[in-house]
């Protein structure tokens, strides 16, 4: 299997030069087969659907159109409906992060977040530093606008912030972006320390550079202590802060915000403007309804509960089932975790084998901004019932001891 898909043109309509350098979505092409009925799936970055508070959002929509109708279903303001960007507000300051009002740009889903950043920000051949493995999404966005990537390591402790210094002399030219999943990465599932949060803005402060936080998972933690954002550390405005309500309410309402430096935030709504005018009015008058009464916390507590209930029982049943030499992470919230392999072997290899036996991973290579790993795989756990996840590592320690010689 490869890293990832080309995109081949009709040769009648010769594609922008940009998108030879984009890639079909790795996870999408293998979503396709791993999504079979029969397949027990851990490749999805998906949310538990029985959690999604369907009647809640229902009737929030209901409301709208009762009683809103008409405002709800004309056009509305670029930077998003006032009610909901003052919730926001209101919500992140909880957490330590302030921003006022007009540095909240509601987006759609923190996908077009990046997509904005990157596009306001990068000219062909601009540097981006990614972690390394990243997100997958986030690489495919950078492509896109024709970035060059300056990889940094990763461990348990998140981005090894350590090696920026001796980074930026390899690379040779100021990096326009640093992008990072701190909490529950995205594939690995672990952490960004405090240490390194704080050693992290220092370093963008000092050489001014701009930090892209992507953080779709931080109010998912079900141990630990949470710790704070890099926003809300930063004082010199270095810093864009990236939320959605995808994996605590649903992600099909697709509202996501950008918090940042009030100047930047006008830039991106200029071209926020330009790709979409706005996200969609209903949603956001609807999801601010439900904020407006739904108990946000007691939800993040369920799912807090569910997930490391359900993460708690991979883990034990890696522990029984993967044969010596298989190692994990021990995620302290968010969806994930990931998995090396023993010495040798491939989960590119490993994955067709899997399939005969009924379940999937998603292979760690397209996670790799430069040269793909093949001895990883990420697991997601938010969205089996603890019974099948046990049956699903039954299933893969067998393929994988299987491989073993
Ligand atoms: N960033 C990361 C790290 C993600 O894992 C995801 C979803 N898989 C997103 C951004 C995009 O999420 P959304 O657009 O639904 O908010």
């Amino acid at each position: 299997m490869t890293a990832a898909v080309s995109i081949s043109a009709p040769p009648a309509f010769p594609l922008a030069q940009r998108m030879s350098r984009m890639k079909a979505s790795a996870i999408r092409e293998i979503l396709k087969v791993a999504e079979r009925p029969d397949v027990l799936s851990f490749a999805g970055g998906l949310p538990a659907p029985e959690l999604f508070p369907v009647e809640a959002i229902a009737q929030a929509h209901a409301e709208v159109f009762a009683e809103e109708g008409r405002a709800a279903l004309q056009y509305s303001a670029t930077e998003g409906y006032g009610p909901l960007r003052e919730w926001i507000c209101a919500h992140l300051a909880k957490s330590g992060l302030h921003a006022a009002t007009d540095q909240v740009l509601i987006t759609n889903g923190s996908q077009q977040g990046i997509d904005l950043v990157a596009k306001v920000l990068l000219d062909p051949g601009d540097v981006v530093v990614v972690e390394n493995p990243s997100y997958l999404a986030a690489l495919q966005t950078f492509s896109g606008y024709e970035a060059s990537f300056a990889v940094v390591g990763s461990d348990n402790d998140g981005m090894r912030v350590d090696d920026l210094e001796r980074l930026l002399l390899v690379v040779g030219r100021r990096p326009k972006l640093i992008y990072l999943v701190p909490n529950f990465q995205n594939p690995k599932g672990t952490t960004l320390s405090l240490e390194r949060r704080r050693e992290l803005v220092r370093f963008a402060q000092k050489h001014r550079i701009l930090i892209l936080e992507d953080n779709p998972y931080g109010e998912l933690r079900f141990r630990g202590e949470h710790l704070p954002s890099l926003a809300s550390l930063d004082t010199e405005d270095v810093v864009i802060n990236l939320g959605t309500f995808s994996k605590t309410l649903a992600p099909g309402l697709r509202i996501g915000w950008a918090v940042g430096p009030r100047e930047l935030i006008r830039t991106l709504t200029v071209a926020k403007q330009a790709a979409d005018l706005h996200t969609a009015t209903v949603s956001q008058r609807a999801t601010a309804r439900l904020l407006s009464r739904f108990d946000y916390d007691a939800n993040l507590e369920k799912l807090r509960g569910v997930y490391g209930e359900r993460c708690q029982v991979m883990l034990a049943a890696l522990e029984k089932h993967m044969p010596a030499g298989t190692r994990w992470t021990h995620p302290e919230g968010g969806m994930f975790l990931w998995v090396e392999l023993p010495r040798g072997m491939s989960a590119d290899t490993l994955f067709p084998l899997a399939l005969e036996k009924r379940v999937a991973f998603v292979p760690g290579s397209p996670f790799f901004a430069h040269e793909p790993r093949s001895e990883f795989m990420r697991l997601n756990y938010s969205n089996r019932p603890p019974e099948l996840i046990e049956e699903g590592m039954r299933r893969l320690g067998a393929v994988i001891a299987s491989q073993q010689t």
